[in-house]
């Protein structure tokens, strides 16, 4: 499964909270990069700026990441993708590696969450973790290609039939009952 949803909508925390009841590992590209920076790798470096800016970092090292990450023993059982894909090519890019393994999506999750409050979330957790993309002219323009990028996915999901939508206003344990709520609506247990 994979979870989507504007930056500051809480989809990181909600992965570990969903991973960790669920017991299914967490690929998160944002995670992966992040790391790559703090260990000064040579990926790291060439991500750097995208992330300080805002931007998408470019398809092809972003596929090669979630190709490698996704070819591991650990998550041939399954997995929970945050972050990823972000744009339509990453969409055809991911139906393609898990084509060629022999596995399919089983749902999308899409937490919603209007643009003020997410503006108002994330500068708050720039005072807590200090994120470096987490200042306010970043933070328009990281919705801005929310918006504009990132929202084609949700509605080719939506197409197809395995977007799940949950509201993400309100607690972290409110939303996180509403996203257990609905997955087990989808799939019921026997
Ligand atoms: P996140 O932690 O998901 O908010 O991601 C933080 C940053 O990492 C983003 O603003 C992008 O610069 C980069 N990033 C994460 N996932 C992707 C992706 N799928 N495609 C391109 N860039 C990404």
């Amino acid at each position: 499964m994979l979870i989507m949803g504007p930056p500051g909508c809480g989809k990181g925390t909600q992965a570990e909270r969903l991973s960790r009841r669920l017991g299914i590992t967490v690929v998160s590209t944002g995670e992966v990069f992040r790391d790559h920076v703090k260990n000064l790798t040579p990926l790291g470096q060439e991500v750097i700026v995208h992330l300080d800016a805002g931007d998408l970092v470019p398809d092809t090292l972003t596929n090669r990441v979630v190709r490698d990450r996704l070819n591991q023993n650990d998550v041939r059982v399954g997995f929970l993708l945050d972050g990823y894909p972000r744009n339509t090519s990453q969409l055809a890019e991911l139906d393609f590696i898990l084509a060629i393994n022999g596995h399919a999506l089983d749902v999308a999750v899409q937490l919603t969450v209007d643009d003020a409050e997410l503006v108002r979330r994330m500068l708050h957790r720039a005072t807590m973790t200090g994120r470096s993309d987490d200042t306010e002219d970043v933070i328009r323009h990281r919705l801005e290609l929310y918006h504009q990028e990132t929202e084609p996915v949700a509605s080719a999901y939506s197409q197809r039939g395995i977007l799940l939508s949950v509201d993400g206003m309100g607690s972290e344990d409110e939303i996180f009952g509403r996203l257990l709520a609905a997955l087990r609506a989808s799939f019921p247990r026997p």
